[in-house]
């Protein structure tokens, strides 16, 4: 029955999409694994490269990833926030209760991922972490990224883009290298609980200008 359910909320049309807060409904019923706490050894503990493409295990896992983040109303999660310590994350920017502005995109799966350009421009956006609840800080990264990385299917593929999935992109490869975003704060004074970012830094000008999508452009290799 419990599969029944999944299979059903994985299915919704809004599933994913971007085109609103994922419900309550859709939060309990939505399989998920725990994230584990800033501190827990897993964060810390080395990731090996994926191998077997085509095993159950690493369908399980990119599942499992997939569904709690979108439970978690999270844009971006990698294997060691749920005690896999495997090089696999996925992304997907969109609405979520800490971000209703801007581009979203489609969920995208990294396996074995390696960021082969940064570009010099960077800019400030202030980051979370399922792994530290409530606490957000500004952190400074290059603007744009080329990633190359191999997707669900084993096919490899390369990605150029910027803004926001160019930002969580590097935060969940940085998880990927057991550092965690709060390493990377470019001020301490200007760290702030969620119902502070909420309230006056997740729509301010300089959040959404940072965080535009402007560009996503994928090819295969
Ligand atoms: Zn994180």
């Amino acid at each position: 029955m419990n599969g029944i359910i999944a299979q059903l909320a994985r299915a919704l049309p809004c599933h994913g999409r971007g085109c609103g807060f994922e419900s309550r409904w859709f939060r309990q019923v939505m399989p998920s694994k725990k994230i584990v706490f800033i501190g827990d050894p897993a964060l810390k503990a080395k990731n090996s490269a994926v191998k077997n493409f085509g095993s159950k295990k690493l369908k399980n896992l990119i599942r499992d990833l997939k569904d709690t983040m979108k439970k978690e109303g999270l844009v971006g999660l990698a294997a060691p926030q749920i005690a896999e310590n495997y090089k696999v994350f996925v992304t997907q920017p969109r609405k979520t209760k800490a971000r209703d502005f801007g581009r979203a995109d489609r969920c995208r799966v990294y396996i074995n991922p390696n960021i082969v350009s940064y570009s010099k421009t960077v800019s400030l956006i202030y980051e979370g972490c399922g792994c530290v609840p409530d606490l957000f800080g500004p952190v400074i990264r290059p603007r744009e990224i080329k990633i190359d990385a191999f997707d669900e299917n084993g096919n490899r593929f390369s990605l150029f883009c910027d803004g926001l999935l160019a930002r969580v992109i590097q935060h969940e490869y940085d998880h990927l290298y057991g550092i965690e975003f709060v390493e990377k704060i470019s001020n301490y004074k200007k760290i702030v609980h969620r119902d502070y970012y909420i309230k006056n830094i997740r729509n301010s000008k300089a959040q959404n200008e940072a965080s535009l999508i402007t560009k996503i452009k994928t090819s295969k290799y």
